[in-house]
């Protein structure tokens, strides 16, 4: 077992940046991160780098962004676990936390008083009939694939759903020479046009984003706006899909035309949703923020929980983004190193004056992109009875009436009647989507539906990864009772 000051899950910009700070500041800080390297989603590392000359995706802002990061954590004394998949966090009977993570070589596990967690946000998919048709993948694993693999997600590509990742994944698609058949964006114009001030505080983003915009008119991509994708038809494989215009709800506009795109490939991301399992595993007290995606843990200034000793920061905090994520994540870091006596009041107060002055700077970017992602009221609406929601155990929207017809009022209850968001993913693609439908049928009441109850494996772990080392002969065998 290492025991260190600081544990710090998730190496994207949050945890690696309050993994610096804390360590900058004195803290025996242990990173873990499942991925083989610091980035996080933003920031994700090639999986190898390509010949020169022959790298079909080149560097960006990003990838240089995350390279400096990497350089800099790598120079720095915190101990990086990577290929570590948490699987475990509990609070021991003699305090602090003790973190359990599968790693490369086998169980890891370490403990510490305190505990960053930074696990980013989870992607959300409105289910349609398809969508589990080979050929359909996540918009954020669309940025995987271009990203760490250098792969194109198909031939013909429709790229679907609502926020600042269409454009930049149609835009990647198509400098890789890729084919990009149409964007299809849930948000109207005129939502554009509203966050179009707030996005104007930070310009060089803005310029970025026209550029994609440009990208994707100078290629003659037709932009369908307020659409969404109704169903994916094919035998084996994706083969065509059916859009439709939606209304000022977000579901489908009844009676609204109907357009068919052939395509193999569509890249479809409906949002992102905050992954808090640390705050709710930890039965820290969360509150519903449909602004910040979905449930977030309340959290004071410094990103301090409810529970003594545990930070929560970056996106699976609330939605913001990535540069927010940055700041944030230091400043809990700085918080930590305070907590444990190595930075006075005053050098606290000086060392976080500037991130809180560029996170308040930051707050209506973040709150326009968050906007531009957030869940449509109407969007589960018109999901039809047999469209698959949970895919792990097979759930249909069929089935989560059902159970709320037959008694069941919160996601727990629903849960146990139909086994929704009990497979390997846990909940995590499906929970949003089902909570909505629940809330919906209680009236809209979100924070009624609930969430999950948090429970480990946070990941699918082998059970080798669960037992460690033993022999059968040293498990003790009761002695069998007197006939
Ligand atoms: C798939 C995806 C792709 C995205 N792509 C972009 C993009 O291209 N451009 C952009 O501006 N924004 C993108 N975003 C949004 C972006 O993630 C955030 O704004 C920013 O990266 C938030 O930083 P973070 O540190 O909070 O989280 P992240 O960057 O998501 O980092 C969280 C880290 O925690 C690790 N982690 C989580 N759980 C565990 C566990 N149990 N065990 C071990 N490690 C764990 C993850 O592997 C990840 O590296 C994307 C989001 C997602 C979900």
């Amino acid at each position: 077992m290492r025991r260190c000051d600081l544990i710090v899950l998730g190496a994207g910009p949050a945890g690696a940046e309050a993994a610096l700070a804390a360590s900058g500041a004195g803290l025996d800080v242990v990173l873990v991160e499942e991925a083989a390297a610091a980035g996080g989603q933003v920031w994700r590392a090639p999986a190898a780098a390509s010949p020169p000359g022959l790298d079909p995706f080149p560097a960006e802002a990003e990838a240089r962004a995350g390279a400096a990061l990497r350089a800099r954590l790598a120079a720095s004394p915190v101990e990086s676990w990577f290929g570590a998949r948490a699987w475990s966090v509990i609070r021991p009977a003699e305090g602090g936390f003790r973190l359990d993570a599968a790693g490369p070589e086998g169980p890891l596990a370490c403990a510490a008083p305190r505990l960053v967690a930074a696990t980013g946000a989870v992607e959300r998919v409105i289910p349609f009939p398809g969508w589990t048709l080979p050929g359909v993948i996540g918009l954020a694993a669309a940025t995987v694939l271009l990203k760490a693999q250098g792969v194109l997600p198909g031939q013909r590509v429709v790229v679907a759903g609502c926020g600042p990742l269409l454009a930049a994944v149609a835009a990647k698609i198509l400098a890789a020479g890729g084919e990009v058949v149409a964007v299809v964006d849930r948000a109207a114009p005129a939502e554009w046009l509203a966050a179009s001030r707030a996005l104007a505080s930070r310009p060089r983003l803005l310029a970025r984003g026209l550029g994609w915009a440009l990208r994707i008119a100078g290629r003659r991509v037709p932009v369908h706006f307020a659409h969404a994708v109704r169903a994916a038809e094919g035998d084996e494989a994706l083969r065509r899909l059916r859009i439709a215009p939606l209304d000022a709800s977000g579901g489908f506009a009844p009676g609204g035309a109907e357009r068919v795109l052939e395509a193999d490939a569509l890249c479809i991301g409906d949002g992102l949703v905050p992954g808090a399992e640390i705050p709710r595993l930890l039965r820290a007290r969360l509150r519903f923020d449909r602004a910040l995606g979905g449930w977030v843990p309340e959290l004071d200034a410094e990103g301090r929980t409810s529970l003594p000793g545990l930070f929560a920061v970056g996106d699976g905090a609330g939605l913001r983004g990535q540069a927010p994520a940055v700041h944030a994540g230091r400043i809990a870091g700085l918080a930590a190193a305070q907590e444990a006596g190595r930075l006075d009041a005053a050098a606290f107060a000086a060392a976080t004056a500037p991130e809180r002055a560029a996170l308040a700077g930051l707050a209506p970017f973040a709150a326009a992109m968050a906007g531009l992602m957030a869940l449509r009221p109407g969007a589960v609406r018109d999901i039809a009875p047999e469209t698959v929601i949970c895919r792990c155990e097979d759930v249909t929207r069929g089935m989560l009436d059902a159970a709320f017809d037959e008694g069941a009022r919160e996601v727990n209850q629903v849960k146990h009647f139909t086994r929704c968001g009990m497979g390997p993913c846990q909940g995590r693609s499906c929970g949003d989507v089902a909570a909505e439908i629940i809330a919906a049928r209680l009236g809209g009441a979100r924070e009624a539906a609930g969430f999950w109850t948090g429970r480990p494996p946070l990941r699918p772990v082998p059970l080798a990864d669960l037992l460690g080392e033993f022999d059968y002969a040293d498990i003790p065998i009761p002695a069998p009772a007197p006939l």
